[in-house]
């Protein structure tokens, strides 16, 4: 990651947003990076509730995508699951997310949205990007399938032309979607040892994602 400084008696704190359907470990072990990594005092997860990127893909409950959320991350005393974007009306936006989050905790707080590579990519169609890009510094993980020098030149662009605060960083690399656990409990295929056993156990339970 390149240097980051930052004023010392601020706390830290990661969001973690995705529709996390479902949570699997490709996001926990990102957020487990950037958190040491970052020195962040908590990592809040925050499943969407309606994204516009997302629009006409066909989404679980958001309901079971939180309960999931919650299971993946009870275990780890630094993981927290915001229901902040539950119950909205609308598309939500990323943007009247933080706004929220930095009303809410101050100025004694610095905000740090993670994005994994894929996301990163895509960040300029996002609502009021330029504005998102005040109000928190975003950390751009690596993810297999997504060439690293790209993320880099697309970074150095948005640095440039937002004069924002962007950062790469190397994460353990898990080849896990939730596009492809989707497809594998479809098939009937084995999700085991990518995504927690609790959210195995209610995903079986709640007879998610079968067809
Ligand atoms: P889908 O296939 O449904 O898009 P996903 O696996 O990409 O699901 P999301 O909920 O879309 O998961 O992702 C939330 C955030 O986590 C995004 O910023 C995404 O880039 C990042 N992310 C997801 N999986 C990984 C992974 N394996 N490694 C690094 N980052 C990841
Ligand atoms: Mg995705």
């Amino acid at each position: 990651m390149n240097t980051y400084e930052s004023s010392m008696s601020k706390l830290r704190f990661a969001i973690m947003g995705g529709t996390f359907d479902p949570i699997h470990y490709g996001h926990l072990a990102a957020a487990e990076e950037v958190r040491v990594g970052l020195n962040c005092q908590k990592v809040i997860f925050i499943p969407s509730g309606n994204p516009p990127h997302k629009k006409g893909c066909v989404r679980t409950d958001e309901a079971h995508r939180y309960d999931m959320t919650l299971l993946a991350t009870a275990s780890n005393p630094y993981f927290e699951v915001s229901d902040i974007e539950m119950n909205r009306n609308g598309y939500t936006y990323t943007l009247d997310t933080i706004k929220k989050l930095n009303k809410y905790y101050g100025n004694e707080v610095e905000l740090f949205f993670i994005t994994g590579a894929d996301a990163l990519l895509e960040l300029e169609t996002w609502y009021k990007v330029e504005q998102l890009l005040k109000l928190c510094s975003f950390i751009a993980v690596t993810r297999p399938g997504y060439d690293k020098s790209k993320l880099e030149q697309k970074l150095y662009h948005l640095q440039s032309k937002y004069n924002s605060e962007l950062y790469i960083m190397d994460v353990p690399g898990l080849s896990i979607s939730s596009t492809d656990l989707r497809k594998r409990i479809e098939q009937g295929t084995s999700i085991r040892y990518l995504v927690p056993e609790a959210v195995e156990q209610y995903i079986s339970d709640h007879k998610l994602y079968r067809k």
